[in-house]
């Protein structure tokens, strides 16, 4: 078991979370085990686990072999077919029990001694079908190596929910795992703003990241952890008082959380009167329902790149509309902004996009891939945005834009597709409400130029900060830089918002600064319309705008875009979320 000991990591998700430790690995091949003897009495026990591991083993493959089946075709879900036959192996399951029984050896040690055995014969065999089968029981062996790390000795308890300790989760790992498995997670790589962490955020569930490279392969199914996703702090194997301080700061924040629900109902203005939108960012239709009884106004980003996750073909035209309408129909009148797929950087999809690039984050992403590289994807998501569009309030919103250009010619393929549209006899919507992120420095420093050819602004503070400060927003090593009130995106906020003004078009944050109870009196200050936010921060940010007036807002955005470094402009908003809604200053998002 670990020491007991507190590690400072950086909270990306808010909650608390408290249980056992799983670890995933990605990708993981074969090593030997420690090798660890067990004692005579043990030996019942260590079968149990063994064959326990097997029936976790057994499960998830018949799952996989299904998820397969619906996905690709049958001969691909065979190879599962294959595994599976040698989880039921009896020759394999004699000869661990063999050295378990024998040998006093632990299950780890018995079954690495068992597909050596095994594979040996098989690496050696002419038939090279046969050859590759040794990669197979290395395959499932791994399998259930990763099973046995999670069923520790005298807990053959399966169900209970658990803490996931990864080195990295990809966006579309985490978007496959089960919250009603998972507690929370703290992995090594990654930053707030990572996908990994807006996911978190979403199905909220407290995370960390930036944990000591080496802890996840020293923590083990026997340890227990506190995530504290306020702090950042991760407890591991922690004294029953601490673990009982945490229980009670849990609670208490659920209660708070529960009292802030209770005012979904209530108007996001400042005392003084400014309403500011409070709209949801979602990741798929289904949290659309979720969106609506947080109290959130309709969907200031709807990230489309889900839908093309974690599946081997594209959706096509009919399925994205079918998406879309259920979206629009479900919001009613309320707007539901759409993101143009936004592939690239950290949401590498191999389906869409192969990435060969040095440095994806400043390559092919965005509404880059979408002209020049796929343009065939791009005008199929834009028909069935077109089509669903005359079943709601529907606004389309296009990423990484950097130049005037490439909103000249969106707005011409958009002509194009009406067109197509108007010759087919399909209803479509004529007048597409269409506006841009403001992501890339380029775009908030000439949004003048951009102001007059669109329907709105919407700010991705997220990628503004990666790409204003020139840090990876994924980097784990240099997260210390990734500073919202940098006074230089307080100056680029400023731009836009003078840009959108003198046009006469919104203005809406949709990056992660957006539910940041700290930052809230400093956009609301800048004079921002919309703060759009993963369903779960919508009831703290609703109770920060009620709490300030916009005169208040104001004076600390004019006094915030003085300072000279982030600090200075951070203290001077906590200042005034300390004075009017201190009960938040706790709840960082
Ligand atoms: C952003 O960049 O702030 C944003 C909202 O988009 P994403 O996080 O999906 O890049
Ligand atoms: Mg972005």
């Amino acid at each position: 078991m670990y020491p007991s000991q507190t590690i400072q990591a950086m909270a990306v998700s808010p909650g608390i979370a408290i249980g056992r430790v799983m670890r995933m690995r990605s990708g993981s091949r074969l090593q030997e085990p420690e090798s660890v003897h067990i004692d005579e009495s043990e030996v019942e026990a260590e079968i149990k686990r063994y064959d326990a591991a097997l029936d976790v083993t057994r499960q998830q493959l018949k799952e996989l072999r299904s998820e397969v089946k619906d996905k690709l075709h049958s001969a691909e879900a065979d190879i599962f077919d294959a595994h599976l036959l040698l989880v039921d192996d009896h020759a394999l399951r004699s000869e661990v029990e063999a050295g378990i029984r024998g040998r006093r050896e632990s299950a780890e040690s018995a079954l690495y001694a068992a597909v050596e055995k095994f594979g040996a014969v098989f690496k050696t065999m002419k038939d090279e079908y046969l050859r590759e089968r040794a990669a197979d029981i290395d395959d499932v062996a791994s399998r259930i190596f990763d099973n046995l790390a999670d069923i520790v000795r005298g807990d053959i308890d399966l169900d209970g929910r658990r803490v996931i300790i990864a080195r990295d989760l990809s966006p579309s790992e985490t978007a496959r795992l089960d919250s009603k498995k998972v507690l929370g997670f703290a992995v090594v790589t990654g930053s707030a703003t990572s996908h990994t962490a807006i996911l978190a955020r979403s199905m909220q569930l407290p995370a960390l990241v930036g944990l000591p490279p080496e802890l996840p392969d020293q923590l083990t199914a026997g340890d227990k952890v506190i995530v504290d996703g306020y702090s950042g702090k991760l407890i591991v194997n922690p004294d029953s008082r601490t673990e009982e301080a945490y229980r009670l700061r849990a609670e208490q924040a659920d209660k708070l959380y529960g009292e802030l629900q209770r005012e979904k109902n209530l108007r996001p203005e400042t005392t003084d009167g400014f309403m500011v939108q409070l709209a949801a960012n979602l990741e798929s239709v289904e949290q659309a329902a979720e969106a609506r009884s947080s109290g959130a106004c309709g969907v200031g980003l709807f990230r489309t790149e889900y839908l093309f996750m974690n599946r081997e073909d594209f959706p096509d035209e009919e399925e994205q509309f079918e998406v879309y309408k259920q979206l629009l129909v479900a919001n009613e009148d309320d707007p539901v902004t759409v993101r143009t797929l936004d592939v690239g950087g950290d949401k590498l999809n191999s389906t869409v996009y192969r990435s060969t690039e040095r440095n994806p984050f400043l390559g092919l992403r965005g509404i880059r891939l979408c002209l020049h590289e796929r343009p065939d994807i791009f005008r199929t998501q834009l028909r069935a945005l077109l089509r669903a569009g005359v079943f709601g309030n529907l606004r389309v919103m296009l990423p990484m834009i950097s130049s005037v250009r490439e909103v000249v010619e969106v707005r011409r393929i958009v002509a194009e597709l009406q067109e197509e549209l108007r010759v087919e006899g399909r209803e479509f919507v004529p007048h597409l409400s269409l506006g841009i992120m403001v992501e890339t420095p380029a775009a908030a420093v000439i949004a003048h130029k951009f102001a007059p050819l669109v329907d709105f602004f919407s700010l991705g503070t997220n990628d503004l900060v990666q790409y204003t400060m020139a840090i990876d927003r994924g980097n784990e090593r240099v997260a210390y830089l990734y500073r919202l009130s940098h006074p230089a995106i307080l100056e680029l906020i400023r731009r836009t918002v003078e840009a959108a003004r003198a046009n006469n078009i919104w203005v809406g944050v949709c990056g992660q600064m957006a539910s940041d109870p700290f930052m809230i009196p400093l956009l609301v200050g800048l004079g921002v319309h919309e703060l759009s936010m993963a369903p779960g921060a919508v009831a703290v940010v609703r109770r920060v705008v009620r709490s300030i007036s916009m005169y208040e807002a104001e004076r600390a955005a004019d006094a915030a875009l003085d300072c000279s470094n982030a600090s200075d402009a951070l203290a001077i908003s906590s200042e005034l979320l300390k004075q009017k809604a201190p009960e938040l200053t706790g709840m960082r998002q």
